[in-house]
């Protein structure tokens, strides 16, 4: 039997994720599949990450690839994700967070587009992203430089970001959290594109909470750094 040893569990989280995404159009086609999905394996230096190119109704848990976190593949018969190494760059600079999104999601892809970062107006989005969702310099899918970016953008200890000319990225300290930073990012991005649209003038949140957002994120990956 194929892959059915102690990655299981991981293997299975990866797909009913990226199911659930797929299903409710997170990955900006019903059928395609624009975005990847991963799991940290704890004590292992490794992830269980989405394979390039299927359809993910058509496979099961044992086709999601274990990766370790230099992009070696350790258990699999499927290439990983061409996005691997951008998920293997989170890994190794936030010990705090244990799942990764990566989509091509509409509302989060129109700021990508026009390269602007969104702010957090809601403080649920500045409790759990951070308080400014910033855009990550482009470079092309799948490239070492793209990974850098990324490594390079998620040491600010933000849960979610906008990739340039390509999609999103979210983190959390389990997948179910890296979910709902995918879903905060949606509703975020969408409701400040409908806003903007208006013309009529944004308001903010009061400084103090955005102090308060920080401080939580810093004290959280602090925590995780003294586990680690
Ligand atoms: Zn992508």
């Amino acid at each position: 039997m194929l892959n059915m040893g102690e990655y299981k569990t991981c293997q299975k989280e990866v797909l009913e994720a990226s199911l659930w995404l797929s299903e409710h159009g997170f990955f900006g086609s019903l059928r395609g599949t624009g975005g990847n999905v991963s799991v940290r394996i704890e004590g292992k230096e490794a992830m269980a990450v989405t394979p390039s190119s299927v359809k993910y109704h058509e496979i099961t848990p044992a086709d999601i690839c274990i990766v370790d976190l230099s992009g070696n593949l350790v258990e699999g018969d499927r290439a990983p994700s061409i996005e691997a190494g951008m998920h293997a760059a989170v890994y190794r600079e936030r010990p705090d967070v244990k799942a990764v999104v990566h989509t091509h999601q509409t509302y989060g892809s129109v700021f990508a587009l026009i390269n602007q970062s969104v702010p957090a107006l809601f403080d649920e989005v500045a409790f759990a992203l951070g308080e400014n969702i910033e855009v990550i310099p482009y470079a092309l899918s799948g490239s070492p430089e793209l990974a850098a970016n990324v490594g390079n953008a998620v040491r600010n200890k933000a849960n979610a970001y906008i990739i340039r000319n390509h999609g999103i990225i979210a983190l959390g300290k389990n997948m179910d959290k890296a979910l709902l930073a995918t879903e905060l990012l949606e509703k975020a991005a969408k409701t400040y594109c409908i806003a903007l649209s208006t013309g009529i003038p944004i308001g903010g949140l009061p400084d103090d909470v955005l102090e308060m957002a920080r401080g939580l994120r810093e004290y959280e990956a602090a925590e995780a750094k003294k586990k680690d």
